[in-house]
């Protein structure tokens, strides 16, 4: 008996061993679906719909459901797939399609959405700048929030649109659904990894403002646009080591820049050691650098 189970055993670890090889080839990393929707925890009808590495927010309730971004840019297919994931989870009519800010890579792709009768909504800046560029891929919104913003209410859910200042852009609606404490934020605050091209047409003194009066709102979990390490949301401590990432970033750039540094010495020997292990480090710290060169050695 005590025989068979130990050959029993040996035979399993021969059988094992000669397999092991076989199964290391035979497991790739796991793919990640180009299309991904989830509902978040501990929500009964808010779902985060992830198309590549862009995602909005979508909100189903008993009236109808109130969707955000697109997320088509270049993908011609990509509002209908929205849609269709949509359609997964109910058959409730898309009341609304809100748009984050005026950038493309969020917006584009909405007809999918208009076809299905959603009505449009944007801050009002982002419409007009909408209007004078005529993308053909973007829908133009129908009705606008000015910086005193507006609160959406339909069946049983109330969701905030907030205009709270420069940031990443002039045009970005903070979205907060108060019952559920969760914001939905597009590109200002990335979670828990360095920012990259949302620096491109950064505000950077007005940010800070703006991320003070983020931090002062009532909620526990943020939404981003791109997803983060792990798909996590973000925490009020994301957030506030975010701004203190942009706090270093600048007070280290004015030193160069006043230094006489920028553009090409300040871009080379820009380092922030304090936060090479976060996530994106190598790739996105040119974008930061350029930016507070911007601020430090321009005054743009
Ligand atoms: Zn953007």
């Amino acid at each position: 008996m005590a025989r068979s189970f130990i050959s029993g055993i040996t035979a399993a670890l021969l059988a094992l061993c000669l397999a092991a090889p076989a199964l290391a080839q035979q497991a790739p990393p796991a793919q990640r679906p180009q299309i991904a929707t989830t509902k978040v925890d501990g929500t009964e009808n808010v779902y985060i719909f992830r198309n590549g590495a862009h995602q909005a927010m979508f909100v189903v309730t008993d009236a109808g459901v109130i969707a955000t971004d697109p997320v088509a840019y270049g993908r011609p297919t990509g509002g209908q797939a929205y849609l269709d994931e949509i359609r997964k989870v109910t058959d409730k009519p898309i009341k609304y399609v809100i748009y984050s800010h005026h950038h493309f890579d969020h917006i584009a792709g909405g007809q999918a959405f208009k076809d299905a009768g959603a009505k449009f909504v944007a801050h009002q800046r982002a419409k007009a700048r909408l209007a004078a560029l005529k993308d053909p891929h973007t829908v133009l919104p129908d009705e606008v929030v000015s910086d005193k913003g507006r609160v959406i209410k339909l069946g049983g859910t109330t969701l905030e649109l907030k205009y709270l200042g420069l940031n990443h852009s002039d045009s970005t609606l903070v979205m907060r659904l108060p019952k559920e404490k969760l914001l939905f934020i597009v590109d200002t605050l990335p979670v828990g990894q360095v920012p990259g091209r949302g620096m491109i047409d950064f505000h950077p003194i007005e940010s800070e403002a703006f991320i003070k009066k983020v931090l002062a709102l009532d909620w526990e979990r943020l939404i981003p646009g791109h997803p983060g390490p792990g798909d996590r949301l973000g925490t009020k401590k994301d957030v506030q080591d975010q701004l203190e990432f942009l706090q270093d970033a600048s007070a280290e750039m004015k030193t160069m820049a006043q230094a006489g540094k920028c553009w090409d010495t300040a871009e080379k020997e820009f380092k922030l050691p304090k936060y090479e292990s976060w996530p994106g480090y190598a790739n996105n710290l040119p974008f930061v650098a350029r930016r507070y060169c911007g601020l430090w050695g321009r005054g743009t």
